[in-house]
């Protein structure tokens, strides 16, 4: 078996088909968690997955990306490489505040296995150097609250952090010392040396589609190598991301499978013990078994 650590089959780009995704995905012993990005979507991943007994998880929380003004975001723009459009990969953010209550409720119920996805986006920064930096502590300040909500539901975390690892893990370091928060680091981009920094936290890192491209000059191949087995899982961020195997327009759990083929290649470890390592890191991480 393995566990999509990171679909959101939440997502708009599922309103028609959710459920026969993710029966096509239990069918296949795959297991799905479904992380929120703002109220909306993270309500939604909730109710989803009280319609399944088993395998079908939820994380709940707001994404730094909903945190500014309206603005056209490309989700598939990834660094300069750009996938064909469809009408689901852009999307209009608006301005959500994050309202602790309301995301406290969601994180209490028993398919909430994560506080997530949540974290620092410095990708689309504004100009300037005060409104950039008050972008950047907006961002700082939402993030702590859930982290704080994460540490209060005794959740882990699911971090998204693009063109922000220093600065992520100078705040880790410097303010929750005392108290780190377990978690992952989704779709994860850092360097070698930012690397050594969140394993000696403690953290996980999740891997999807990315680790078959080149990421502004970073080696996911390399990070893979360097990273012990037992601090990595398996995620798709569907219906982004889609590995350049798959077939269809979007990305799937199904699709899992040929993140951990990869894996497995790069680590040089047969599929068999990828697929029973990162399932176990993943239920480990998740308390899956709980739920
Ligand atoms: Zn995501």
């Amino acid at each position: 078996m393995l566990v999509d650590t990171h679909g959101h089959i939440n997502f708009a780009a599922f309103q028609n088909d959710a459920a026969k995704v993710l029966e096509q995905s239990l069918a296949q012993d795959i297991f799905v968690i479904m992380p929120g990005t703002k109220y909306e979507t993270s309500r939604r991943a909730v109710e989803l997955a009280a319609t399944y007994e088993r395998g079908v998880y939820a994380a709940v929380g707001l994404h730094p990306i909903h945190l500014s003004e309206k603005r056209r975001v490309d989700v598939l723009e990834v660094q300069s490489e750009r996938v064909e459009e469809k009408s689901w990969m852009t999307f209009e953010t608006k301005a959500e505040e994050f309202d602790y209550p309301v995301f406290k409720e969601l994180a209490q119920n028993e398919k909430t296995v994560a506080i997530g996805e949540v974290g620092l986006d410095y990708y689309y920064r504004p100009k300037g150097k005060a409104r950039l930096e008050a972008f950047k502590e907006k961002q700082k300040e939402v993030l702590r609250a859930q982290i704080n909500l994460a540490l209060e539901a005794h959740l882990p975390v699911i971090f998204h952090c693009r063109v922000a690892h220093d600065d992520l893990l100078d705040m880790l370091e410097q303010e929750y010392s005392d108290s780190m928060p377990r978690g992952v680091i989704h779709s994860y981009t850092g360097n070698l040396e930012q690397t050594k920094r969140f394993l000696e936290l403690g953290f996980s890192f999740g891997f999807n589609g990315l680790i078959f491209k080149q990421v502004q000059g970073l080696n996911p191949q390399e990070v893979i190598s360097f990273l012990p087995l037992e601090r990595i899982v398996l995620e798709t961020d569907s219906p982004y991301l889609k590995p350049p195997q798959a077939k269809g327009e979007r990305n799937e759990p199904l699709n899992v499978r040929y993140v951990a083929d990869e894996i497995a290649r790069i680590k040089n470890i047969s599929l068999k013990d990828i697929a029973s390592a990162t399932t176990k890191n993943a239920k480990t991480l998740f308390r899956l078994n709980q739920v």
